[in-house]
């Protein structure tokens, strides 16, 4: 059993409320299990294969789930980028290889099952991209409808394909997503849709998984997990679920929290800088990586818990930086990976440098969303195709072969 309860006051919501804030101080919600009376054992979990649902009993949904066999992803060791900037234990989870490409895909599980366990038959939700390309899929394994809204032409070209093809109602909006979402949360208000953004506590509840797997698979519990941080859900769940864990004696210690932004984009970084109570939004924010591409971060405030109670931190890389490291996980260890999600292991190599992450760390970084989300930034990077005359002379001067 679960209840939803306010991170701000602590008043409590029946599992089958559909309640997105706090009704009481308008703060974010968060489920909360009983697990002292939980009954987890280890060796089951071991027993089932990776993936999302080998957790489910700290998962909320009781109904068979809407799934497309979501996580259960590759971890990576980046031998020859970790070798170039000196960290022999530095690992990549390469979410990028979840059905619709992106972690986006473990919250959809659970939140598109939850709007079906709470008999709601519609969903809703505002989107940098991945967001919407998942909920189309699910919804359309759900057999419901869908409704996205994205900001006009700031949206990767893969993801729209997606979002369309599932056969969302697809709305561009001239506005960025802040504002998108403001006006996804109120429809969904008014009009009794199901909003699957990340305010929704249950789709965290499945993110949240990305930890789980990634201390399955290392063996161990890795000293620093490394996020990228856009609407900073993610970095929360998994910061909740590795604290479920230690809670039911299934982990020792909590790894440091990390988040990655991009310079242009970094509200969470300056409020760690700087020590503040709160995220100050910023209201223009721009940056290569669209999906984390974000002023006014929705789930900042448990964010900022989950970096400052680990010892975390957070740092800012620049879009330079984040282009270089997405070409050198491609070029040095085969990982194909978009833009934002090369911002976490462009991350490690500024923390490095700064002295901030010790070179004997064991850390795992998330890359959150696959190549083919955004082939138009590809293109710019990489020189086009030689095209040459059909015949073997041309193909060996093309080759520089003689
Ligand atoms: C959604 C997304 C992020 C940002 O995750 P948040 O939970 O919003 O912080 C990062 N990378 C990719 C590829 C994403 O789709
Ligand atoms: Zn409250």
């Amino acid at each position: 059993m679960f209840r939803l309860v306010c991170v701000e006051c602590g008043k409590t919501f029946p599992p089958d409320e559909i309640v997105y804030n706090c009704t009481s101080c308008g703060h974010l919600l968060a489920v909360q299990y009983d697990l002292d009376t939980l009954n987890v054992d280890r060796g089951e979990w071991n027993r089932r294969p990776l993936s999302v649902w080998r957790y489910r009993e700290i998962l909320p949904v009781t109904i068979p789930p809407v799934s497309l066999k979501e996580g259960g992803t590759p971890l990576y060791h980046l031998s020859r980028i970790g070798k170039e900037i000196g960290l022999p234990y530095l690992y990549a989870k390469h979410e990028g290889m979840n059905p619709t490409g992106s972690f986006k895909d473990r919250g959809m599980t659970v939140g598109v099952s939850m709007a079906l366990q709470l008999k709601k038959s519609s969903v809703a939700c505002a989107s940098t991209g991945n967001t919407s390309a998942s909920l189309a899929a699910y919804a359309a394994k759900a057999g419901i409808p869908a409704v996205v809204l994205l900001p006009a032409g700031k949206v990767a070209l893969g993801k729209v394909a997606q979002a369309l093809m599932h056969g969302a109602k697809v709305i561009s909006i001239r506005g960025n997503f802040d504002r998108a979402l403001e006006m996804v949360h109120e429809l969904c208000l008014s009009h009794g849709l199901y909003l699957l953004n990340s305010v929704n506590p249950f789709r965290l509840e499945g993110q949240k998984t990305i930890g789980f797997e990634a201390v399955d698979q290392l063996g161990t519990v890795p000293d620093r997990m490394i996020l990228p941080v856009g609407n900073a859900g993610n970095i929360s769940a998994v910061y909740k679920g590795f604290t479920e864990l230690i809670s039911l004696g299934l982990m020792d210690r909590m790894p440091m929290m990390t988040g990655i932004q991009a310079a242009g984009s970094s509200p969470v970084v300056r409020a760690v800088h700087q020590n503040l109570p709160e995220v100050i939004p910023e209201d223009h924010p721009e940056t290569v990586a669209t999906a984390i591409r974000i002023g006014a971060p929705v789930n900042a405030e448990k964010a900022l818990a989950a970096i400052r109670k680990t010892g975390g931190t957070a740092e800012s890389v620049s879009d330079a930086e984040i282009l270089a490291m997405q070409k050198a996980l491609a070029r040095m260890e085969g990982i194909g990976v978009e833009p934002a999600s090369a911002a976490s292991v462009a991350g490690v190599k500024k923390l490095v440098e700064m002295g901030v992450v010790d070179r004997d760390e064991r850390i795992v970084c998330v890359v959150t969303g696959h190549l083919l989300k955004d082939p138009e930034t590809v293109i710019r990077q990489c020189e086009p195709p030689v095209e040459i005359d059909a015949d073997l002379p041309s193909l060996l001067s093309a080759l520089q072969l003689s």
